[in-house]
């Protein structure tokens, strides 16, 4: 993120766009764009990107790009998918650009051979292709098969993943009404079953999972005790397997159904699934959400927390499935947090899959942990510290480094001094940048010099892990300083969007 001059917020830029000006500079006509054309408009005076097949005019917006416009000037006169993908995927630009819309890139009439190699595929403008199409000969013989059956009140539907460490968390399945969509995230790619069922079910359902075959049950109530023809109509990402970045996000509506006072500008709110998901948010994975802001639909990433601090892993797990917990800081002039904090107990949102790209197996035989917050940065840091205090038998220490700017700022600062009291692998370290004068403890900010002093392993050559998450600046200045401290790449996990 650059800084932005004033007038030039989000909030502004959604003014200009209900303002009834020709952002688009063609007088409402939608036109169709060559190539060649494209390539014309490369200038930051004169600035058309193209995004999944479609030409926008993103002069106007230059300003307020949050990525600053040389970010946005890397993708001027060229298909920009790609890089929009690698930065912000989950940005809805179609909402956000729609009076900046050109038209639609013009496809070159390809004659394109039974077996095209990838490379030539290339050629054609990324997102052109249906995704299908794009899958290596390896993916193929991983994509998984299903299969359905019924008894006269169930209906069942067995996924075959061949996959051995399949989990709950790995299983993601939503029903409204009649459409039933199950996903399954399998290392790096996701499958989707999609359908329009022939028949009503309940809300509810079952989802059993044989963890060491891979093998996945959706077992549905039928409304109605009639014999179905068949399982339904196939959606349009029915029977799908493609890498999870080329995923759409997926949402579906929850309920608030709290929301309490963590400190003077935070807050925690629990929001409830419908009966009709099974999701469960892996630890150190964001979830979007998504709201309306002035008729235009505006999305933020946020981190799931638990409700308090050190429950047992296996009991959270169980029974608290159906709750998302978000730790949210409202900004005075945040143009997202200000709408969440005007939410009413019983008002509905957006919550999407969740994502993120933290493995457990990062965990795996860890000797020490190092965790690197800053304010809301804290937020990842809750569930991974959790998981290793309950589950991870090799853990010897397991240290917060938590910096904010006044001691108010501290979330939950009571829980850690408790957690620190009650186990004594773990340690908390507070840091603030402007203290008042009665502060004893730490001040400052991040610097190789303060971590040297705090970060200890428990033996020379311990297994260790380091996570990172906080302002942009924070994290990538947090890395530099452990690099100059002589960790390796694998040793850091930095949270990012
Ligand atoms: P904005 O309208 O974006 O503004 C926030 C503040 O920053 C305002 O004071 C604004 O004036 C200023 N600002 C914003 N952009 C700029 C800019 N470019 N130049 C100058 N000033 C600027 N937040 C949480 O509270 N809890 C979480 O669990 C959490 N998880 C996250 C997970 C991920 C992966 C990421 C990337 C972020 C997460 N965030 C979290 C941050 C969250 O997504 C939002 O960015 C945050 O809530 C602010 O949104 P907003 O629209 O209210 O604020
Ligand atoms: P904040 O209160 O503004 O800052 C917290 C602390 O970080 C302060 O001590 C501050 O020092 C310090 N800090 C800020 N910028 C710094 C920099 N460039 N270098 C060194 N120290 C710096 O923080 P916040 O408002 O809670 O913001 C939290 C941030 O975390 C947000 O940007 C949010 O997007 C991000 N976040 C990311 C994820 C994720 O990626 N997974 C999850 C949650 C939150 P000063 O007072 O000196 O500025």
């Amino acid at each position: 993120q650059v800084p932005l001059k004033p007038g030039r917020s989000l909030m502004d830029w959604i003014r200009l766009t209900k303002s009834g000006k020709d952002l688009a500079g063609l007088k409402g006509r939608l036109i169709e764009v060559t190539e060649d054309e494209l390539a014309k408009h490369n200038k930051k005076e004169d600035c058309w990107i193209c995004i999944r097949g479609l030409v926008y005019n993103v002069t106007p917006y230059m300003e307020y790009h949050p990525g600053g416009e040389d970010e946005l000037m890397k993708a001027a006169g060229m298909d920009g998918t790609d890089l929009f993908d690698q930065v912000h995927r989950w940005v809805n630009y179609e909402s956000m650009l729609k009076e900046c819309l050109v038209g639609r890139i013009a496809l070159k009439p390809v004659a394109v051979p039974k077996e095209t190699s990838i490379s030539e595929k290339k050629k054609q403008l990324n997102g052109m292709l249906p995704e299908k199409k794009l899958l290596g000969a390896s993916a193929k013989d991983l994509t998984p098969s299903y299969d359905w059956f019924q008894t006269d009140g169930l209906i069942t539907i067995v996924l075959y993943t061949k996959q051995k460490d399949m989990n709950t968390e790995l299983v993601i399945v939503d029903c409204q009404d009649k459409r039933l969509r199950g996903e399954i995230i399998m290392n790096d790619h996701s499958y989707v079953l999609e359908v329009d069922l022939d028949h009503a079910v309940e809300e509810d359902f079952v989802v059993n999972i044989a963890e060491k075959i891979g093998k996945v049950e959706i077992i549905l109530k039928k409304k109605d005790n009639i014999h179905w023809k068949m399982l339904g109509q196939p959606l349009e990402s029915h029977n799908t397997f493609i890498k999870c970045k080329n995923r759409g996000l997926f949402y579906r509506k929850c309920k608030l159904v709290s929301k309490t006072e963590v400190t003077h500008d935070t807050k925690l709110f629990r929001f409830l699934l419908p009966k009709s998901t099974h999701l469960q948010v892996p630890t150190g994975q964001h979830v979007y959400l998504k709201q309306i802001i002035a008729g235009t639909e505006v999305v933020k990433p946020y981190t799931p927390v638990l409700p308090f601090l050190l429950l047992d892993f296996q009991e959270t797990s169980c029974h608290d499935g159906a709750n998302i917990y978000l730790m949210i800081k409202i900004y005075s002039c945040g143009l997202f947090t200000q709408a969440l904090d005007h939410l009413r107990i019983g008002d509905y949102i957006s919550i999407s899959n969740p994502e993120g790209n933290f493995k457990k197996s990062q965990v795996q035989a860890l000797e020490d942990l190092f965790l690197l917050a800053a304010g809301t940065g804290f937020t990842p840091m809750v569930k991974v510290l959790n998981f290793v205090l309950t589950e991870v038998s090799s853990l010897r220490t397991a240290k917060l480094i938590f910096f904010n700017k006044t001691e108010d700022d501290i979330l939950w600062r009571n829980q850690l001094e408790q957690l620190a009291l009650r186990d004594e692998r773990f340690e908390v370290q507070f840091v603030l940048s402007e203290p008042t004068k009665d502060w004893v403890g730490k001040q400052g900010r991040i610097s190789s010099s303060l971590l040297s002093g705090f970060m200890k392993r428990s033996r020379k050559d311990s297994k260790v892990l380091i996570c990172i998450c906080g302002p942009t600046a924070f994290t990538e200045q947090g890395v530099q300083c452990l690099k100059d401290l002589g960790y390796s790449q694998e040793e850091m996990h930095a949270f990012t969007a």
